[in-house]
């Protein structure tokens, strides 16, 4: 049972926090907080007001603290928790940066990254994820990795992710609770707990890690050439709006794992606009496709894709994927 003070906030700016748990492995920042504020019995809005100046409020209530947490409430959050800077930077969406893409900026959407649509303190979008069975175990948390959109399973679990309440269709939201004997696995609106949730199990989803081990190394080998991780995950998302469009024009012939059956309701390319089942296969597709020179040259050879189809806006071109084409 957790407390909101009535309404009443205690002044604790100048305080360290009571309690302090560590960071699990891939947690987001948002998630960390939250956890810190039930750890102190509070909601995470008493526990905010209390230990934040004013100005920093909104910050995390109208917007994506993870990728907005800037240097100057690292800091703060460093002071209050004495852990390092540099643990706490490792939690936000920031520290993709370099490895996904060339910059992460918070004013503005970032490739590969699910935004969380941010309007009026409520999110409605598809950015946050939550597996009906990581929501069962002993300490649940919400991976940064779930932020990404190549991500629409849970790898521990080979279990399709869910943005939304199976219930009642609002967007999965960290900070908000239903009431006070509720926790963050449960929707906010309507309390529904996502850990009743039957799990949709995947046959594989082996290339999420494949694509994680990329992000994480900076790097991937094709046909034993490396490419630097941010020109190969542009590629990932050129290949999907690609494949989207032929999809959706319905020229797309899948040899690997997309079938017709969802070729009905498919109206969208953007990747919010996405279920996660459709995430899920839509990348599949694009990870296999860039998998050697030859599957990416038999891919274009059959679409009849021409160069500038392929890399448009594109800054850099792989080599390996320019050579491909001729
Ligand atoms: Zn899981
Ligand atoms: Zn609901």
């Amino acid at each position: 049972m957790i407390s909101s003070y009535n309404g009443k906030y205690y002044n604790l700016v100048g305080k360290e926090f009571f309690i302090v748990p560590l960071p699990k492995e891939d947690e987001q920042l948002s998630s960390w907080l939250v956890r810190t504020a039930y750890k102190h019995q509070i909601t995470p809005r008493s526990f905010i007001s209390s230990y934040f100046p004013r100005e920093y409020i909104n910050k995390f209530w109208e917007s994506d603290i993870d990728i907005k947490a800037d240097k100057k409430l690292l800091f703060l959050l460093q002071k209050k928790s004495l852990l390092k800077e540099e643990l706490l930077f490792s939690l936000t969406l920031n520290s993709y940066e370099g490895y996904l893409n060339e910059r992460i900026v918070s004013t503005t959407r970032n490739n590969l990254i699910l935004p969380l649509g941010s309007r009026a303190r409520l999110k409605f979008l598809n950015g946050q994820k939550i597996c009906p069975l990581c929501a069962r175990e002993n300490e649940p948390y919400f991976r940064k990795s779930w932020r990404l959109s190549f991500v629409a399973t849970c790898t521990k679990h080979n279990t399709l992710l869910l943005s939304y309440c199976p219930k009642c269709n609002t967007s999965v939201t960290i900070f908000k609770i239903y009431n006070l004997e509720s926790d963050f696995t449960c929707c906010y609106k309507c309390g529904f707990d996502f850990k009743i949730e039957n799990p949709y199990y995947l046959a594989d989803n082996s290339y999420v890690n494949e694509l994680l081990d990329i992000l994480n190394k900076g790097y991937v080998l094709i046909d034993d050439k490396p490419i630097y991780s941010i020109l190969y995950f542009l590629m990932l998302k050129q290949l999907m709006k690609i494949i989207c469009h032929l999809w959706k024009d319905e020229k797309y012939d899948s040899e690997f794992f997309i079938d017709n059956k969802f070729r009905q309701n498919f109206k969208y390319i953007l990747d919010e606009n996405l279920t996660n089942y459709e995430l899920f296969h839509i990348y599949k597709e694009a990870f296999y496709i860039l998998k050697s020179k030859n599957s990416f040259s038999i891919f274009c050879k059959k679409y009849k894709l021409l160069k500038y189809m392929i890399f448009k806006d594109m800054r850099y071109i792989p080599f390996i994927f320019e050579d491909a084409l001729f």
